[in-house]
């Protein structure tokens, strides 16, 4: 599996320390807290992967990881922080918007709502400068265990239902790291992203 190979590339302030636009990349993105960086450590399979990013300093950086020479995981920083300063969002908010409109080998989004609290408003601002510029946004409901098998059921289908216009761009699945849901089918999307259909190999 492709996803154990990850390795920490590098952190980025601004999208011109960005490496080269080639390759493929998959960002990860979500609300501080609804569990990006667990979620990219149980895919990968590394537990403290997607963590180094927490370390003071880094939470405002987007930070990459290789997985193999044209292959990389963007984990872009959480948004939704009340702490953060106004005027640190709005640029940080700008900054994410050029990156997902403007990188062109971002081949698609990794969204992560928490389930008890999905589309939030800036969780809908991620999702429109998304489908105004056709990136593919696979949404993944997390910390599923919280919720009933009901309630979780009836969450998926709300939120599918939110976006069934815009189907295929738009998916959504459960996630849960207790019960295990979900990983397998989070690979399956990112094999599709960078494997599948118009690979063009480096
Ligand atoms: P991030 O800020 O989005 O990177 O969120 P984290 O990955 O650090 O997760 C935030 C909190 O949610 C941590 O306390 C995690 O242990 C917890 N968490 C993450 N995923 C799950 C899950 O699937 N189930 C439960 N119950 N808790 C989770």
């Amino acid at each position: 599996m492709i996803y154990q190979k990850a390795t920490f590339l590098k952190s980025a302030a601004l999208l011109n320390q960005l490496p080269e636009d080639a390759g493929i990349e998959v960002a990860f993105a979500g609300r501080s807290n609804a569990g990006k960086s667990s979620a990219i450590n149980s895919i990968t399979n590394i537990k403290r992967l997607a963590h180094a990013s927490k370390t003071p300093g880094r939470t405002q950086l987007i930070n990459l990881f290789s997985l193999d020479e044209t292959r990389r995981i963007v984990d872009l920083p959480g948004y939704g922080y009340a702490q953060v300063p106004q005027e640190v969002k709005e640029r940080w908010q700008k900054t994410l918007a050029r990156y997902l409109t403007e990188r062109e080998c971002l081949k698609g989004l990794m969204l992560m709502m928490d389930i008890r609290r999905p589309l939030m408003p800036h969780d809908k601002e991620m999702l429109d400068w998304a489908v105004r510029c056709s990136l593919p946004v696979h949404i993944l409901l997390t910390k599923a265990d919280k919720l009933s098998r009901t309630k979780m059921l009836t969450t998926l289908r709300g939120v599918h239902d939110h976006f069934s216009s815009h189907a295929p761009l738009v998916s959504v699945q459960i996630f849960s790291i207790p019960l295990q849901l979900g990983i397998i089918e989070a690979r399956e999307q990112l094999d599709k992203w960078f494997f599948g259909g118009d690979v063009v190999e480096e």
